[in-house]
C-alpha cells in the first residue's frame, strides 16, 4: 500500500504576507525592467524570495538604504512586519518613495504601544524586525522577553518592576499559550496591576489549533518553512509536540523516503510565510516516492 498526502487547508500564507506580494507584484508588473527594494526579505521563504528576484525584487538592509541606484528606480517596500518610525525618516531624507506593505494587524499593535501607560513589556524574539518596529514606537523604552525563564530572571533581578503597572503586547506570531503562560506569571507577581492586550494575530492563532488536531491526525508530518522563519519555528516546534514523527523541510529536495512507512498518513502544512505551491510541490514528491 501507498503513503496517503493530505495538504493542511488552512496552509500557506497569511493575508499581510498576500498583501505584500501583491503590491509588489503590481509594482513590478506595471514597470518593466525595473527594480523594486525590499527592506528585508519580504517573506521568509527562500523558494518565494527567487521566484520575486526573478522580476526584479531586490532584498536590502538598513545600511543599504542610502546607496540605492539611480533616482528614478528608488522605491522602497516596507514589508508585513513594519519598521520604527526613524526608518520613514531616513527613506524620506534620501529622496525615496516607500510602499509601505506594514500588515494592519501590526500597524494597529504599533498604535497601541505608543498609547501605553506605564512600564511596556514586549514578548517576542529580540532583534526580530516586527520587535525592532514596535521598539521604536516607544523610543526603545521596553523590556523584550523572550520566554519563560528570561521572564523569570528579569523578575529576579528588577529589570521588570513589580511596584508600577505594567502593560504587556505580544509579537503578532508568538505562541498563544506560551503567552497566556507569561501573562498569568505577571498578574501574580504584579501587585501594582497589568494590562494584557491581545495582539496574537488570529490567523496564527487560529492555525494553533488547527495544526494540533492536524499534527495527531497524522502518521508523518512534513512542516515546510524557510529557515529563518520564527513563526515557521514556533509552529513545526507545535506540531513536534503533538506528532514526534515530524520533519522540518525547506524544499522538496529535503525529503528523506526513509521517514515513511508503506501505510503511511503523511500530513504537508507549513507557517504563515509558505508558499501553497511550495506545498504542493511537496506533496507532488511525496506521492511520486523514491526514484
Ligand atoms: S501573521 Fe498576521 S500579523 Fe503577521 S503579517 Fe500575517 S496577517 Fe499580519
Amino acid at each position: 500500500m501507498a503513503v496517503t498526502v493530505e495538504i493542511e487547508k488552512h496552509s500557506g500564507f497569511c493575508g499581510g504576507v498576500i498583501r505584500a506580494i501583491s503590491r509588489a507584484e503590481q509594482f513590478l508588473d506595471s514597470q518593466p525592467g525595473k527594480k523594486l527594494y525590499s527592506l528585508g526579505a519580504i517573506v521568509h521563504n527562500e523558494a518565494e524570495l527567487l521566484r520575486l528576484g526573478a522580476k526584479g525584487l531586490v532584498t536590502i538592509g538598513h545600511d543599504d538604504i542610502g546607496s540605492i541606484p539611480s533616482p528614478s528606480t528608488k522605491t522602497l517596500l516596507i514589508r508585513a512586519h513594519g519598521e520604527p518610525p526613524e526608518t520613514y525618516e531616513i527613506a524620506r531624507r534620501a529622496g525615496i518613495n516607500v510602499i509601505d506593505c506594514t500588515c494592519p494587524v501590526v500597524l494597529r499593535l504599533q498604535k497601541d504601544i505608543r498609547e501605553a501607560k506605564g512600564q511596556v513589556l514586549v514578548f517576542g524574539k529580540i532583534g526580530h524586525a516586527e520587535v525592532l518596529g514596535l521598539l521604536g514606537q516607544v523610543g526603545g523604552n521596553a523590556v523584550v522577553i523572550e520566554d519563560m525563564s528570561m521572564l523569570l530572571d528579569a523578575l529576579e533581578d528588577g529589570t521588570i518592576r513589580t511596584d508600577v503597572p505594567v502593560e504587556i503586547f505580544s509579537q503578532t506570531t508568538k505562541s498563544p499559550t506560551e503567552y497566556a503562560e507569561i501573562c498569568k506569571v505577571l498578574t501574580d507577581r504584579v501587585p501594582a496591576g497589568l494590562t494584557v492586550h491581545n495582539t496574537i494575530c488570529s490567523q496564527v492563532a487560529s492555525r494553533h489549533a488547527e495544526l494540533s488536531g492536524f499534527s495527531t491526525s497524522h502518521d508523518v508530518i512534513i512542516f515546510v518553512s524557510g529557515a529563518s522563519s520564527s513563526n515557521g519555528k514556533v509552529l513545526c516546534d507545535l506540531c513536534r509536540s503533538k506528532n514526534p514523527r515530524t520533519h522540518h523541510i525547506s524544499s522538496p529536495a529535503d525529503i528523506d523516503p526513509s521517514w515513511f512507512r508503506p501505510d503511511d498518513r503523511v500530513g504537508i502544512c507549513g507557517a504563515t510565510s509558505t508558499p501553497r505551491w511550495l506545498l504542493e510541490q511537496v506533496a507532488r514528491k511525496i506521492t511520486a516516492g523514491p526514484r
